[in-house]
């Protein structure tokens, strides 16, 4: 007998969080990293917020609730999804989660069998296909294309409508690439959605970056079409919204109560249910008015270093990045970096088991790291699938404005390293 479960190979990974071993690695050799891969704000949360948690926890308030999150909560939330996304929804077709990722999840093992389709959005959350592909669906990747700021139509989404279709992905603003979907946008998908898919299509809508929207616009959720709310389940957290990344706090809202129930018994499952100083923290984040201006306030500093960030990339020889409409990350587009580098090549003769395990953005993203010490991601750590011929970095805006210039700098030495990139490339056994 095998000591692992058959079912792991299917487990994919979140590279944010594993690219830290090699951060620790160049810094034990004395490399100063700057770090442009977090995906989280470089603010606090807020110190009504905290309190009330402190306050809590002192009170006693300590123990067990229900596993579908506290009735307060709960009707706080469906209150919030009136005001912005003017749809009515009931206390019990909220399940708080602990963060927004369980969500994920959930929707996976509740509506999709094996051999049913999935569309996500590629490139897109890689927790997205880890689930994909754990519960044995067929992932079927969405491209988000540059020339497009990233935005799908409703076009680019009808051929991969199919009677297998069971759930589709959707993530706006967009997290690697800060693409926003307009309200035409969903309208579009909306029609498509009820002209061509199975009735009992879900969509799910990842809006973890709902409160991080550029340039004046608004929030648009698919759920706010006609139609729409009874086919989507919207996922939302305070991580972002809140800079509470670590509280891990967040909630899903279900098109019916039954459908409630099993997220519900899907928390019962896990971890029976967020705790209750947490959730009575996420009450207040969400109804003490302090919190809408310092809400307002992270946005406008993400804002305000996207025009410097987006400035500079442009500069860079080689790189294209279109203007993120929201969420906190660029995605340039280093295709020519890696050509003038000579990486295509030298990834075009790696022996076929290393080619596999890598891209030419990959190469360029270590060598950035541990040569120059910045810190990005590549485009494979946003789905694998359709990853093919596609050279891009994720970087994340949630630093200081001097790191950002610091680090784009870095970027740039990179850029023009030719000899070092020959040298690096040696040193890692990779030719
Ligand atoms: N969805 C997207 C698009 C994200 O970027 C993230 C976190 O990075 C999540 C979901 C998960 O959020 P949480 O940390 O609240 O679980």
């Amino acid at each position: 007998m095998n000591l692992f479960a058959d079912r792991l190979k299917n487990l994919g990974d979140e590279t944010a969080f594993k690219i830290g071993d090699d951060i620790r690695r160049c810094e034990a050799e004395g490399l100063h990293v700057i770090k442009l891969n977090l995906g989280e704000p470089d603010f606090d949360s807020a110190s009504n917020i905290n309190q009330v948690a402190i306050d809590n926890i002192l009170d006693g308030n300590s123990h067990y609730t229900d596993p579908q999150g506290i009735l307060p909560l709960r009707q706080k939330i469906a209150e919030v999804i009136q005001e912005t996304r003017g749809v009515s929804v009931s206390p019990d077709q909220v399940v708080v989660t602990s963060g927004g990722k369980p969500s994920i999840g959930y929707s996976l093992l509740t509506y999709v069998n094996t051999g049913e389709e999935v569309i996500y959005p590629s490139p897109g959350f890689p927790i997205y296909e880890s689930w994909i592909n754990f519960v044995k669906a067929t992932p079927i990747p969405l491209q988000l294309r540059e020339e497009k700021g990233y935005r799908f139509e409703a076009a680019d989404l009808e051929p991969l409508i199919t009677p297998k279709t069971k759930l589709l992905i959707i993530n706006s603003p967009s997290n690697p690439t800060g693409g926003v979907l307009s309200k035409d946008n969903l309208n579009n998908i909306a029609t498509l959605i009820k002209e061509k898919a199975d009735p009992t299509i879900r969509i799910l809508s990842d809006e973890v970056y709902d409160e991080i929207v550029f340039d004046g616009r608004k929030h648009e959720s698919i759920i706010s079409h006609p139609g729409m709310t009874e086919h989507t389940i919207l996922l939302n957290s305070f991580s972002k919204s809140f800079a509470m990344t670590g509280w891990r706090l967040g909630y899903g809202v279900l098109p019916t109560v039954e459908e409630a129930k099993f997220f519900r018994q899907w928390n019962i499952n896990t971890y029976s249910c967020t705790s209750p100083f947490i959730q009575a923290a996420g009450l207040a984040a969400l109804s003490n008015e302090e919190n809408k201006a310092i809400v307002s306030n992270m946005c406008k500093a993400f804002e305000a270093r996207r025009d410097v960030v987006i400035e500079a990339i442009n500069q860079i020889e080689g790189v294209t990045c279109c203007k993120p409409g929201g969420a906190f990350y660029a995605f340039p587009n280093i295709g020519q970096v890696c050509r003038k580098l000579g990486i295509m090549e030298i990834y075009d003769h790696l022996p076929p088991d290393k080619r596999r395990k890598t891209s030419p953005s990959t190469l360029f993203q270590l060598f950035a790291l541990y040569k120059h010490g910045v810190a990005t991601l590549d485009r494979r750590s946003f789905g694998l699938k359709g990853s093919e011929g596609q050279h891009f970095l994720r970087i994340s805006m949630a630093s200081d404005l001097d790191s950002l210039k610091e680090g784009i700098k870095r970027i740039e030495a990179a850029s023009r390293d030719e000899a070092g990139f020959g040298k690096f490339i040696k040193e890692v056994k990779m030719v």
